[in-house]
């Protein structure tokens, strides 16, 4: 397997420290609000690059955090009137909600910075004592970058060239050594949440949570260390900087980083209007379109967010979705023909490669071997620096050869054989190929009571997301003078 390193700007291929397993650290979200899809983005693409591993008989252990503690936390706690904690777990558990309905597993571990703190302190401390970090006289602690040899190995940036254009920011009476020496440690405002320290009342930077998460649950030294793009400089070299000088190991071997996702080819912000949270979007489609649509580009590609890629992208979804319904359809309906003795005996046959394929005809092995070639071409995509692309494009072939190939006349073993190639293929990218079950009529009734009630009760955003998910199960409302009425597509 084959993946891009940051670090390198090479392709390289995949040696993980130790035989059978992968430790993979991703950077998370900071819990101030409901996630938008920029950040859906790398939870999708590294969730995909973690299926794989498992897919390819790896162990993996993936640690995502949460930062739960900032600036944007305390300043939101302070407009509610609310400890930071409050909003920090209100927008844990929304994301965790988020992140089922897009099919994103959970982590092995999340940690939270705020549970942390004594691991950062004490990694501080070691800073401190190895001359990496200094003390300013407002108990301030700074990383000294000037003291880390490899500072900039990462961004490909030099020290000498960044200091040349940032002279400026190196304010008159800014006791810092270097104008990018970073914060490890910083004092409390009034009203923000602290702890103690042997350097003031305060709390701790960005960069060191990471570092001291990583090592706790990974180690001193992980192989995959992932992100978006935008973190590469300055929060992943800091984290480089901290943990190769407090540990004396190189921190990571893989740097892995997503790129962006803009709103028709413009920067999404919340000022420019084009800003979408993953909610705003499961109120209009199944995120499953939204996990297929971040994945029909390669995670390296920038990728653009329109209302027409969203639909092209249901489409494509739709198509492989109904050749996996139209296999699993033609499945049932064979192993209902057959007596049941004889068809068990059958089943019990085709679970071994050869005796699927001993049950098939000669034009169903040869369309079969054809199928298999398509799998290899989806691996060869995938060990390509997870090249999800190409990978879809092969799905979309299998579901095409299975179109063409199976019907009312094949045989039990090769339907089943062509279904559980694409349900496997699907499953990697965390697409659910299986079509959910009717609504029974008590259950549209009862949604559409919901719906009304939410309606009563102004929730349009409630009221709209019930009326999408009854769409995306074939079920059309229409609002009439006389009531609700409802219809099956
Ligand atoms: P943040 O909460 O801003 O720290 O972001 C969490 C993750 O989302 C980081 O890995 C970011 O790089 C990533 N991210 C934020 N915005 C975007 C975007 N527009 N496109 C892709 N990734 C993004
Ligand atoms: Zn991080």
């Amino acid at each position: 397997m084959k993946i891009y390193n940051t670090l390198t700007k090479r392709k390289e291929e995949f040696v993980p420290l130790e035989e059978g397993k992968v430790r993979m650290y991703v950077c998370g979200p900071t819990v101030y609000n409901l996630i938008h899809i920029g950040n859906a983005r790398p939870m999708l693409v590294f969730d995909t690059v973690r299926r794989y591993f498992e897919y390819r008989g790896y162990e993996v252990n993936y640690v995502s955090n949460f930062t739960d503690v900032d600036d944007k936390i305390i300043k939101k706690a302070i407009e509610e009137g609310v400890e930071a904690s409050v909003i920090s777990e209100r927008y844990i558990a929304e994301c965790k909600k988020d992140m089922e309905a897009m099919n994103v597993r959970p982590a092995t571990t999340h940690p939270l910075a705020t549970e942390e703190i004594c691991g950062m302190q004490e990694m501080i401390g070691t800073l401190i004592e190895k001359g990496h970090a200094y003390t300013v006289s407002d108990g301030t602690v700074y990383f000294r970058t000037r003291s880390f040899r490899d500072y900039g190995k990462l961004s490909h940036k030099n020290l000498d060239d960044l200091q040349a254009g940032h002279r400026a920011i190196q304010v008159t009476g800014d006791e810092k050594e270097d104008a990018y020496d970073f914060v490890l440690w910083k004092p409390k405002k009034e009203g923000e949440p602290y702890w103690e320290s042997p350097w003031c009342k305060g709390r701790p930077g960005w960069h060191i949570e990471c570092s001291v998460m990583a090592k706790k649950y990974l180690g001193e030294q992980i192989d995959i260390h992932a992100g978006g793009e935008d973190l590469i400089f300055p929060h992943h070299e800091n984290e480089i900087a901290q943990s190769e000088a407090a540990n004396g190991k190189e921190f990571a071997r893989y740097w892995m980083h997503n790129a962006f996702l803009n709103i028709d080819n413009r920067k999404m912000s919340k000022s420019a209007g084009n800003f979408f949270t993953v909610r705003d979007i499961a109120e209009k489609y199944d995120l499953q379109v939204l996990r297929f649509f971040m994945l029909s580009a390669h995670y390296r590609s920038p990728l653009n967010f329109s209302a027409e890629l969203m639909a092209a992208a249901k489409n494509g979804l739709e198509r492989i979705v109904t050749g996996a319904g139209r296999l699993a359809e033609l499945e049932a309906a064979k192993a209902g023909e057959k007596p049941e003795a004889a068809a068990n005996a059958k089943a019990e046959d085709a679970k071994t490669a050869e005796g699927a394929l001993s049950q098939m005809t000669a034009a169903e092995q040869e369309s079969w071997a054809a199928a298999q070639a398509l799998t290899a071409k989806y691996e060869a995509a995938m060990d390509d620096d997870f090249n999800t692309a190409d990978a879809i494009a092969a799905v979309f072939e299998l579901v095409k050869l299975a179109n063409t190939t199976a019907g009312a006349d094949s045989t039990l073993a090769y339907v089943t054989a062509l279904k559980e190639e694409l349900c496997r293929l699907c499953d990697i990218l965390g697409l659910i190929t299986e079509k959910k079950a009717e609504l029974l009529d008590a259950e549209i009734e009862q949604m559409i009571a919901k719906r009304q009630q939410a309606r009563k009760e102004r929730d349009f955003a409630l009221a709209d997301r019930i009326r999408a998910e009854l769409s995306d199960r074939g079920i059309l409302l229409e609002d009439t003078r006389e009531g609700v009425k409802w219809k099956r597509a």
